[in-house]
Formats: C-alpha cells, structure tokens, sequence
C-alpha cells in the first residue's frame, strides 16, 4: 500500500538558481543526476522525511521543457512511496485510474516509478514511486 510522501516534484528552468532559493530558508541539496530517458537533470532536497525533487529539462522535447512552456515553472508532481509498485499499479487500474505507465521504469535514485494520468485525478500528476535499497 502507499505509506507516505516521498517527494513534490517541481519543474524548473535552472536548478542552480533555484537552488539559490531553497538555500535561502537553510535547506541543503542531498544529491544531482541526470535520467536520460526522461530528459531530465533532477536534484533532491531533504526536507524531514520527504524530499523536494526539482526537474531540469536536458532538451526541448522532454515532458518538463513541455510542461514549462505550458504551465510555467512550478509543481509537476506528487510522488507517493510504496513498497511494491507494481501492486499500486494493478490497484488503480483496476478502480479505473488512467495509468501513463503500465509498468514501471526507471527514475532517479535507481527507484521503480509510475504515473497516473492526470485527466483520472483531477489535474494532480501522480507518481507512485518505490525505492529499491
Ligand atoms: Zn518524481
């Protein structure tokens, strides 16, 4: 089942300078990396037990340089941890959530994610993510 918060995922055009800000209320950067298949630089920030993630697009056509464009910089997402995703996966299909992924891929880190279509949860992207140890 899903047991918390594990991160807000926020799209950003630059995350150096919006690194600035979050360093500014005395918060730390845990970590960067790049996910190539998303097309992405990501970089998280502790904050308790959830995380902060910013996502950077690495080119045009990734889904965040989309979103940006779209919407403007700001929160993308809600990740939700869980210790089997796959489990997640089968019980929101089977209530008649829209999946984006039908099986989970890989995202930053080496965790097993999975999005639910925004058009199924009123605007909210959902990220249902398990963090393998
Ligand atoms: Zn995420």
């Amino acid at each position: 089942m899903l047991n918390k918060l594990n991160h807000i995922g926020i799209a950003v055009k630059n995350i150096e300078d919006t690194l600035l800000i979050y360093k500014k209320l005395g918060l730390e950067l845990e970590s960067i990396e790049e996910v190539p298949s998303q097309k992405v630089k990501v970089a998280f920030i502790p904050i308790g037990e959830v995380r902060i993630e910013l996502l950077e697009p690495t080119s045009d056509d990734s889904p965040i340089a989309k979103f940006i464009a779209k919407r403007g910089e700001g929160i993308h997402h809600l990740a939700f941890g869980t210790d089997d995703v796959v489990e997640e996966l089968n019980l929101a299909e089977s209530n008649d959530l829209r999946l984006i992924d039908k099986v989970p891929r890989q995202g930053a880190h080496n965790a097993s994610i999975a999005f639910l279509h925004p058009k199924s949860t009123l605007g909210v992207l959902i990220e249902l993510c398990q963090e393998n140890h």
